[in-house]
């Protein structure tokens, strides 16, 4: 399945007809090509975004929220098959894309199109006058997303920035096209006004730079690594266009000695190897308690082992490939570095698989890894390495389990298991984090900000924090006679 730009409401190549390959990292198989654009499609796009401004902005908030109606029942309607394309771009188990990518890529439309429904006149009065504010859009807003959780981050910024009555220029990852094309082919469906949302593929410097340069396009939101965040914000930040930056996390699971031990191993879990640690909220960094350290970890090796490493496709798969080879032998590379910088393995290491779906050599595959024995200092231990690897350190109390925790340059994300949530509740807020979860994990709100500190990024995303980051308040100040 090829993957075309979306410029103005019809699939087009790339201008100059270059593609990309797209593979699909659980066999290593090309399953298609991808439009390889650049500078002349993204000004394509800002062209027909701007011709749709006027008649998209002139609709109601409501209006377009039934917009995002639509196009949730749009996907509903599709979600089998957008969880086989998101599970064939990404290598991850088709329940996980079913249940998490499908569902929330859904959930982000209805979410938003609720949530307009609930918004208030925003009016302050003065005993001489009365302020009422209004949120205008912004015009054309660039989206650039990564390859994690596809549609699931794109939808998170295509339903408010729409709702807010922005016009939009996407750029998915150049690994994940194929969701974001079922939503422009879904778009196109329902009749969506040409130009109110175009997608145009590529690689990040060539189709990415692009946007970020464009003079016409004045909001960049952008979720991805921060090496990368950190070059989008000194590209766009001279030309003052405002920015929301949601970057990496190297984020702490901190087990206290009074937790309940099976909840936490089973959390730590979880967090640590979701979507094979490829999530940048999982809790890569594991902290517990001395007292309960040898028992933990026992539990925690025995439930690792346990876990299915597979074919995606294989309904007892846990694990399944990894983005592609290339991202593999990054994190190999860092379980090496672990092993020079003292540290053990418990478990993992490998890429031998399990499950009931033969093997592919040329599938992405990697064990569930957990390294002990580090400095909570060591670069193992502090640099995002994006993979089913945890590193696992022992803390005598709670100052400490701070310290450590802090001890990274990211603050994204976090969680605390113990049975006294007062206690956990005191210590959340003393995380240098934008998250911070109680005996449980990624359980979102989505009316509740979303982002980190640090070299996590700039700003926050979720209800009212999206709404204000896809519009200008313009206050008018109304003098009583
Ligand atoms: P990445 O930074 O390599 O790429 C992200 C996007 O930026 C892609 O679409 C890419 O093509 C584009 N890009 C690359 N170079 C660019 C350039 N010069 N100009 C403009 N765009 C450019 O990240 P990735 O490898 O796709 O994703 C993994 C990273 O994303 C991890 O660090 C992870 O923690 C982070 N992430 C963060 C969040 C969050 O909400 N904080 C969520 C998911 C992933």
């Amino acid at each position: 399945m090829n993957a075309l730009n979306f410029i103005g409401g019809v699939f087009v190549e790339a201008h100059d007809g270059e593609t990309l390959t797209n593979i699909n990292p659980a066999t290593g198989e090309e399953i298609g090509r991808i439009a390889r654009s650049n500078k002349a499609d993204v000004e394509a796009a800002v062209q027909a975004s701007r011709l749709a401004q006027n008649e998209w902005s002139a609709l109601t908030l409501l209006e377009r929220a039934d917009w995002l109606d639509r196009l949730a029942d749009g996907l509903e309607q599709r979600k089998e098959e957008l969880a086989q394309r998101e599970s064939k771009d990404t290598g991850k188990p088709l329940a996980l894309a079913r249940r998490v990518d499908a569902q929330r890529s859904i959930d982000n439309f209805r979410f938003f199109a609720n949530f307009a429904r609930e918004q208030e006149p925003e009016v302050f009065e003065m005993a001489d006058a009365t302020n009422v504010v209004h949120r205008k859009p912004i015009g054309t807003v660039g989206l650039i997303t990564p390859w994690n959780l596809p549609l699931y981050l794109l939808s998170w910024k295509v339903a408010p920035a729409l709702l807010m009555g922005n016009t939009i220029v996407a750029k998915p990852s150049e690994m994940t096209p194929l969701t974001a094309n079922l939503l422009c082919e879904v778009a196109s469906d329902i009749g969506l006004p040409s130009g109110v949302l175009n997608v145009v593929h590529g690689y990040g410097p060539e189709v990415g730079q692009a946007i970020l340069e464009h003079p016409s396009i004045r909001a960049i939101s952008f979720t991805g690594g921060t090496a990368t965040g950190r070059h989008v914000a000194a590209t766009a930040a001279p030309k003052f266009k405002k920015l929301s930056l949601e970057l990496g996390g190297k984020n702490a699971t901190i087990i206290l000695d009074d937790a309940n031990l099976d909840a936490a191993v089973e959390g730590a879990v979880r967090a640590g190897f979701t979507n094979g640690g490829q999530v940048c909220l999982c809790g890569s960094r594991i902290l517990v308690h001395q007292s309960i350290a040898d028992q933990f970890t026992t539990k925690l090796v025995e439930s690792v082992n346990s876990m299915m490493c597979g074919a995606p496709e294989d309904a007892s798969t846990h694990i399944g490939a990894l983005i592609s080879m290339e991202h593999l032998q990054k994190v190999e590379s860092y379980i090496e570095l672990g092993l020079e910088e003292g540290g053990t393995v418990l478990t993992g290491g490998t890429r031998a698989m399990t499950g009931q779906v033969g093997p592919t050599q040329d599938g992405a595959y990697l064990r569930p890894t957990i390294i002990d024995g580090l400095d909570p200092s060591a670069r193992t231990s502090t640099e995002e390495i994006f993979g089913p690897v945890v590193t696992l350190h022992r803390f005598d109390s709670d100052e400490q389990a701070i310290q450590i925790a802090n001890a990274t340059e990211y603050g994204l994300a976090g969680s605390i298991w113990s049975t006294d949530t007062e206690r956990a509740h005191a210590l959340a807020q003393k995380i240098e984090t934008g998250i911070v979860w109680v005996n449980t994990w990624l359980h979102r709100d989505l009316r509740t900000p979303f982002g980190g500190v640090k070299n996590s990024g700039v700003g926050r995303e979720g209800g009212a924090w999206s709404l204000g980051f896809f519009s200008e308040p313009l206050n008018v100040c109304i003098k009583h006679d």
